[in-house]
């Protein structure tokens, strides 16, 4: 039924799975002998980091933070709101942050540097999407799934008013379905 307003696929649910086995093998790799704290950003992040920790073998906590860009629209807005904060401190752990998509770079250059600011050991991306042409704010996220070029994605958490976040892919909507609203 969805699928009526995806105009193509990018990222299809085996592709994902190939992404998140290999995202979880380096991370697994890089934080050997640490504790991280996985940090998942509401709301876009959830299908993906569920499949992604199935491939961390590693001690670590998950967090959710949550954070808003877009409110409602295909244009990423300037302000970067936390709607839910963090439950736990971060002072002296090792912090991933799992986003869906980076596209101008704003929401992770704040919320990498608040962690910062709050004590954290380090701070690392882990990106399903990235979306380099889209960047106003230099930030290079150092684990990422698939660069994709800069069109308004949904699928896979990422949504057009709250709607798609359940399609098991990534696809490009239909022009004709925003341009109605
Ligand atoms: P940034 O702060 O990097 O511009 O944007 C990050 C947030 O904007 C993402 O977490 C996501 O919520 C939203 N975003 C950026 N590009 C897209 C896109 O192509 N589609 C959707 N649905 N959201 C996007």
């Amino acid at each position: 039924m969805l699928e009526k307003d995806i105009e193509r696929i990018l990222v299809s649910e085996k592709e994902i799975t190939h992404i998140c086995q290999r995202l979880g093998a380096k991370i697994t790799h890089d934080y050997h002998g640490k504790t991280p704290i996985i940090i998942g950003l509401l709301k876009g992040c959830m299908p993906f980091m569920a499949e992604l920790i199935k491939y961390i073998d590693l001690y670590c906590e998950i967090e959710l933070m949550g954070v808003s860009s877009y409110h409602g629209g295909i244009q990423s807005s300037s302000d970067v709101k936390i709607t839910k904060d963090l439950e736990t401190s971060v002072h002296d752990r090792d912090i991933l942050i799992a986003e869906d998509i980076v596209d101008t770079g704003k929401t992770l250059d704040v919320i990498s540097k608040l962690l910062i600011h709050r004590g954290a050991r380090s701070v690392e991306v882990v990106t399903l999407l990235d979306k380099p042409a889209g960047r106003i704010v230099e930030f290079t996220p150092k684990y990422i799934g698939t660069t994709i070029p800069k069109e308004f994605v949904v699928g896979f958490g990422l949504d057009y008013n709250e709607l798609y976040r359940n399609l098991p892919y990534v696809g490009v909507l239909k022009p004709e379905v925003y341009k109605k609203n």
